[in-house]
């Protein structure tokens, strides 16, 4: 029952018509009975600095930030934790005093997603397919983790061989390679981890892979796709088709939004109360798997 006590917590983007953002929050919110309701914030463009004040002058208690604005909003932050600093995007804002801090959730739900489906990182060579926001990210979070090698494999190899070293740079460690899509053949031998993280496979594109050669996908013993929609990709299909297990993004979407309500209440929520939310997730998806 909203009331005179609720706090109120949102997403900032454009657009924020399909999120699925609200339904993690609020069902979050139902469930260990906090008086807090999540609402979409469509912010049009040029006025997200402007968004972020009004926020605070409303008193929300915290923000998800989306595209094309985890950037942007930077600027209007009055405190960046170092993770997010480094890899350079907020997707969460926290309130302290005098406005809000930025905290980057997407590579530590990630993380947190494939801990719970018992993949590693730690001592790994990883394929990871793109070199846009999300790849360096995950890039970030490999050599972060410990990753012994990562292949970042992008169509454009310029993109890839700034990512692969500013990421080198900034963690010290001289682990992302950068290498062009079709030279997955000098891929070391045996089995690997693959995250995919082009858009290529993204609903409505939902016929095509990034990459469609049966010879790569018999390198990969796990394939972890971020796209959750449609939750069984081409990519997905190719991987269990070469004998290896495949996951889609719904869960790193679910934990991204987790580890953002515990920040904005001080609670931490159990393996338990996330499988919860995780089927209310599914079920609005109409996903089985
Ligand atoms: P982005 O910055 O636009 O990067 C797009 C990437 O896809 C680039 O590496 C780009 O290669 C590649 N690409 C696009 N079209 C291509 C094509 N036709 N052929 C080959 N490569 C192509 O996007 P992003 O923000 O990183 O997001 C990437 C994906 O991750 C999206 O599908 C998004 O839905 C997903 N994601 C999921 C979550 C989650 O919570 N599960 C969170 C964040 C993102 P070039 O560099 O050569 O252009």
């Amino acid at each position: 029952m909203i009331d005179g006590h609720t706090r109120t917590c949102g997403l900032m983007g454009n657009p924020v018509e399909h999120t699925m953002s609200p339904l993690i929050h609020n069902t979050l919110a139902q469930k260990l009975s906090h008086n807090l309701v999540y609402v979409p914030f469509k912010v049009e463009e040029g006025k997200i600095l402007s968004a972020v004040k009004g926020a605070a002058a409303l008193n929300l208690l915290g923000l998800n930030v989306t595209v094309p604005y985890k950037s942007q909003v930077m600027e209007g932050l009055v405190q960046v934790d170092g993770l997010a600093e480094k890899i350079g995007a907020v997707n969460t804002l926290v309130r302290t005093e005098g406005g809000f801090k930025g905290y980057n959730t997407d590579m530590p739900g990630l993380y947190r997603a494939m801990s719970s489906e018992g993949i590693r990182l730690e001592g790994e060579n990883v394929i990871l397919l793109g070199a846009g926001g999300a790849a360096r990210a995950v890039a970030f979070l490999c050599a972060d983790k410990g990753a012994a090698g990562v292949y970042m494999l992008n169509r454009s190899m310029e993109k890839a061989r700034a990512v692969a070293s500013e990421v080198n740079h900034k963690t010290g460690r001289e682990c992302i390679y950068p290498m062009t899509l079709s030279d997955y053949w000098k891929l070391p031998e045996g089995k690997h981890l693959a995250i995919q993280a082009t858009s290529v496979g993204l609903y409505p594109d939902v016929d095509r892979a990034v990459i469609e050669d049966g010879d790569f996908y018999r390198r990969i013993h796990t394939g972890y796709d971020l796209i959750y929609r449609p939750s069984t990709t081409r990519f997905m299909e190719l991987v269990r088709k070469a004998g290896g297990q495949a996951y889609h993004g719904l869960k790193m979407l679910l934990y991204q939004g987790i580890i953002a309500y515990e920040l904005w209440n001080g609670v931490s929520v159990s393996g338990e109360l996330a499988l919860e939310v995780y089927e209310v997730l599914k079920e609005k998806m109409n996903i089985k798997e």
